[in-house]
C-alpha cells in the first residue's frame, strides 16, 4: 500500500537522523567535562584556581561571581544574562529570609563522613619539608564533606574529605603550629602585633551546613580555632547552616566574618547593591551575634577599586581575596592572599604549605 510504503520510509528516515545525532554526540563529547578533567591534572606544583563553588541561589536572581558547573550547582549565565538585583529587591528578598525561626544547632550525624573521620591514622611526617619565611598562612577551604556526586569534578576540588580535614587538623596540632582568627591576623598585618609559634590561619567560605555538622567538632578535637564566612541571604536554606548555628559557632570561640547577602560577583554590582551586600551582611551578623564583624571574604576573590573602597566604607578593617600567597605585616589588611587546600591533596603537599 502507498501509504505504508511512505510510512515505512518515514521511519527510516527517522532512524537515521537519529542515528547521525547518536554519532555527533558521542564524537563531541560535553567540553565542560574535559575541561575540568584537564584542568585537575594540572599537577601540584601551584594551586588549582577553579573559582569557589557558588550556592544554589536561593533568594534573588543576582548575578553569580563564578558558577561552578556541577549537578548541584546554578545553570552557569553569561554576565549580560544574568539580571543584577537592586538594593530594593534585594532587600525585600532579605525581609523574606525567615531569620525569626532561628533554628537550634543540629546534633552531628553518625554518618559514614564521620565514621571516617575517627579512623586512626597514622603520625604525620613533615621532615624535609621547608621552613616558612614569615608571615601567616590563611588557609582557604569550602566544604568539608564527601563529594556526593562523583563525575563534578570541581566539586571535588572544593571538598576536602572529613578525613583528610581531621589529619591536616592533626598535622598541625602534632607540629607545633597554632591556628589564630582573623583578628590575630588583622592586628599582625596592621599592627605589626607578634603572633604565636608557626601561626596559620584556617577559613571556611560559604556558610555549607557541613561547616557546623563535619568542620566544628574536627576543629574542636584538635583544638583549633577558624573563621567562617557567612552568606546572610542564605542561612536557614538547606545545605546551609542555621542562624542558631552561626551563633553557636560565635559562642563557641570561632570568628564569624561576612561573605555578602548573595554571593554576587561584586564588581559588577551599582553603588546601591554593592553597599547592600557590604552593609546589610555586617548589620545582619552583628544583629544575631551582638558584637562588631570586622572581617570580610570577596565573593569568588573578585574585587576593584570601587569594591575597595566600599569595604572600607562599611567598616571592615580586613578582607580576604583568593590570591595565593602567604600573608605578610605591612601589607593592605583589605587584600589578605589566602592559600587554597583542595580535595585530594596529599598531607605532604599541605604541609609544604602550611611549613
Ligand atoms: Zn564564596
Amino acid at each position: 500500500m502507498p501509504g505504508n510504503w511512505r510510512s515505512s520510509i518515514g521511519w527510516l528516515t527517522a532512524l537515521a537522523v537519529a542515528g547521525v545525532f547518536a554519532l555527533g554526540i558521542w564524537l563531541h563529547p560535553r567540553p565542560v567535562a574535559s575541561l575540568l578533567a584537564s584542568a585537575s591534572g594540572a599537577g601540584l606544583s601551584r594551586p588549582i584556581t577553579f573559582a569557589p563553588s557558588q550556592p544554589k541561589l536561593l533568594v534573588a536572581p543576582v548575578s553569580t561571581s563564578s558558577p561552578t558547573p556541577g549537578v548541584t550547582a546554578t545553570s552557569p549565565l553569561a554576565a549580560s544574562e544574568t539580571p543584577v538585583a537592586t538594593a530594593a529587591s534585594q532587600a525585600a528578598s532579605l525581609a523574606s529570609t525567615p531569620a525569626h525561626a532561628i533554628a537550634q544547632p543540629t546534633p552531628v550525624p553518625a554518618n559514614d563522613e564521620l565514621a571516617e573521620v575517627v579512623t586512626p591514622t597514622p603520625p604525620v611526617e613533615i621532615e624535609g619539608v621547608a621552613a616558612r619565611q614569615g608571615g601567616v598562612p590563611i588557609l582557604m577551604y569550602h566544604y568539608i564533606r564527601v563529594n556526593p556526586v562523583k563525575s563534578d569534578r570541581a566539586g571535588f576540588i572544593l571538598s576536602v574529605t572529613p578525613a583528610d580535614f581531621a589529619q591536616q587538623m592533626r598535622l598541625l596540632a602534632d607540629n607545633g603550629f597554632h591556628t589564630v582568627t582573623m583578628a590575630q591576623v588583622r592586628a599582625y598585618v596592621r599592627d605589626g602585633k607578634p603572633l604565636p609559634p608557626k601561626p596559620v590561619a584556617v577559613t571556611l567560605d560559604d556558610g555549607y551546613d557541613d561547616a557546623y555538622t563535619a568542620a566544628r567538632p574536627i576543629l574542636e578535637r584538635y583544638h583549633q580555632t577558624a573563621t567562617f564566612f557567612i552568606i546572610t541571604g542564605f542561612v536557614d536554606h538547606p545545605r546551609y547552616v542555621t542562624w542558631g548555628q552561626v551563633e553557636a559557632l560565635d559562642h563557641e570561640g570561632f570568628e564569624i566574618g561576612s561573605h555578602t547577602v548573595h554571593h554576587p560577583s561584586l564588581p559588577r554590582l551599582g553603588a546601591p547593591s554593592l553597599r547592600f551586600e557590604l552593609e546589610t551582611s555586617r548589620s545582619t551578623l552583628e544583629s544575631h551575634l551582638g558584637h562588631p564583624v570586622l572581617d570580610f571574604c570577596y565573593p569568588g576573590g573578585e574585587l576593584d577599586q570601587a569594591v575597595l573602597a566600599g569595604v572600607a566604607r562599611a567598616g571592615y578593617l580586613a578582607a580576604t581575596t583568593t590570591r595565593s600567597a602567604v600573608a605578610q605585616r605591612g601589607q593592605n589588611p583589605l587584600e589578605l592572599p589566602r592559600l587554597r587546600v583542595w580535595g585530594g591533596m596529599t598531607l605532604r603537599y599541605f604541609a609544604s604549605i602550611v611549613g
